[in-house]
């Protein structure tokens, strides 16, 4: 049976819980164990798709194509194995489940509670993932704060958990705010102290405390945590403020975190930590021989968040490359074709952005425009290859005002078009293009020569495709159609042989990109961009 690590959040959100989550799922898995990291968002969406990328960032995508909160990019990347479906759950999907049953008469004629039938619910899809028995250790990280009305019944389900399971098969680590008051000089315990009592009030003792501070937890501090909140000193663990997420293993090392929770578990140690790959990583990510700057062209980059992926597959490549990689964000919104070459000059290359909607596409497409005309390395993602596509075709095919017909429906040149699988969908929930699929890289292409191989699986989350009817105009004209889904004929790469380096992909290889295996697509742009 696989040992369970409930993970919940105290005093204010934002405190970091899904890169303590998966630091200590780094640090049992570099001890030998298997480990898989799940989590439990309290929102009423059943996922997080139709969310704007300004609500919680990122729409993170998986293999199965579940549309999941972005931490499950963090637990990707740091361990760097894939996460599914049953990696993200929201209290949607929860009380959707639970409903249908009730009006499939499953209940038997019982009044349907939160307890036990909502908890039930929840504790099934807590216990679902590690029914395959693949996994020594599940980290369940609850979403949200102790205290708000939404994470009781999953606060519930961990007190009841803890009785089924017993005390050696699971445990809470709580993680709060140690804040400091620099008038009085001094950390403060006491929102710790009034958050510890809330989830004790909810009847979960928590085993650990990992403590977010701007400054050392002193011994003193420790004694007091330790005192107020019913567990060992040793049980108190300083989180202070990284320079980098990538940091945070390292400091929870150092902190014995790993060892503690171990010992509590009873689990039987396998050997010393096995942290080579990843310090020798942060070493690289320390030292860098270069710097470049890249413009990230989007539409939200006052949320840095509503890019998370691609930021840190950036500082992967960078990693690998020996080059500190400065990202500029660049609304495209503002982008004009008077202040396109202002803009863009100063820069070693561009990425235009996945996105939706008209917005700031204009803007995108005047970017796009310089990069090729400047032979500017160009790397364009979803929306972004959408972009390169249309600007091609209006300014090299001579299709004036060609358009996707998301942004103009009755475009003459509709050279991005909606798939005919996508024309009868009115729900906007789960509907899109999702998940891993299959393309075929030409042979002698720049894209075949980056990847290695002809064969490769990437990740989409889209409903506009290239229109074939252009295949051949487009060929001819110069951008060529390299990639290929082998089963639908739909384009899945472009680029421009002519170019240094422009390439557009309507897949997202950002998602796969992990410390270990930095992705091919964003070393490759990086490199060509240093040069
Ligand atoms: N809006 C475009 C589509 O739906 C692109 C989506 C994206 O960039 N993820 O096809």
């Amino acid at each position: 049976m696989a040992k369970y690590i409930f993970v919940t959040g105290g005093v204010t959100s934002s405190l970091g819980k899904g890169i303590i989550a998966a630091s200590v799922a780094k640090l049992l898995q570099a001890r030998g164990f298997s480990v898989t990291i799940q989590k439990f968002d309290p929102y009423i969406n059943v996922d997080p798709g139709t969310l704007n990328p300004y609500e919680h960032g990122e729409c993170y995508v998986t293999d199965d194509g579940a549309e999941t909160d972005l931490d499950l990019g963090h637990y990707e990347r740091f361990l760097n194995i894939p996460t599914s479906q049953a990696n993200n759950v929201t209290t949607g999907r929860i009380y959707q489940t639970v409903i249908n049953k009730e009006r499939e008469g499953a209940f038997l004629g019982k009044t349907v509670q939160i307890i036990p039938h909502i908890t039930d619910e929840i504790k099934r899809r807590m216990l679902l993932i590690s029914n395959t028995g693949e996994y020594d250790i599940v980290i369940t990280e609850i979403g949200g704060t102790v205290g708000d009305i939404e994470s009781l019944p999953y606060i519930e389900s961990i007190r009841q958990l803890r009785w089924e399971m017993g005390t050696d098969n699971c445990l809470t680590i709580h993680l709060t705010l140690v804040p400091y008051l620099s008038a009085a000089g001094e950390l403060k315990t006491k929102p710790t102290q009034h958050s510890v009592k809330e989830l004790l009030s909810a009847g979960v003792q928590p085993d650990i405390l990992v403590c977010r501070t701007e400054h050392p937890l002193t011994q003193a501090i420790r004694r007091k945590l330790s005192l107020f909140c019913n567990l060992a000193p040793s049980a108190v663990i300083e989180a202070r403020d990284a320079a980098s997420i990538y940091d945070v293993p390292i400091l929870m090392l150092k902190e014995k975190l790993d060892l503690t929770v171990i010992s509590m578990l009873r689990l039987a140690d396998r050997m010393e930590p096995d942290l080579k790959k990843w310090k020798s990583f942060l070493g690289h990510m320390k030292n860098p021989v270069n710097e470049i700057k890249i413009g990230l062209v989007g539409k939200y980059i006052e949320l840095q968040d509503a890019y998370k992926s691609i930021l840190e597959a950036f500082v992967h490549a960078g990693v690998a490359n020996e080059c500190k990689v400065h990202i500029v964000s660049i609304a495209s919104e503002q982008i004009t074709s008077q202040n396109v070459a202002k803009s863009l000059k100063h820069l070693n290359g561009i990425l235009v952005a996945p996105g939706f909607g008209e917005r700031g596409v204009e803007g995108k497409i005047q970017a796009i425009k310089y990069a090729r005309e400047n032979n500017l390395p160009f790397f364009g993602i979803c929306l972004g290859m959408q972009c390169a596509v249309v600007e091609y075709a209006r300014n090299v095919l001579g299709l004036k005002k060609a358009a996707s017909t998301e942004m103009d429906e009755k475009t003459k040149f509709p050279v991005i078009a909606l798939m005919d699988d996508q024309k009868g969908i009115n729900k906007k929930g789960g509907t899109m293009r999702l998940g891993a699929y299959p393309c075929t890289l030409e042979k002698g292409s720049k894209i075949e020569e980056i990847y290695q191989t002809a064969q490769i699986q990437e990740r989409h989350r889209h409903r506009f495709e290239f229109n074939n009817d252009y295949l051949d105009a487009f060929r001819e004209a110069g951008m060529h159609p390299v990639g290929v889904n082998p089963n639908s004929s739909l384009v899945e790469v472009v680029e421009i042989p002519e170019h240094r380096w422009f390439v557009g992909v309507q897949f997202h290889p950002e998602y796969k990109s992990t410390v270990e295996n930095p992705h091919p697509l964003f070393v490759s742009f990086v490199h060509e961009c240093m040069k």
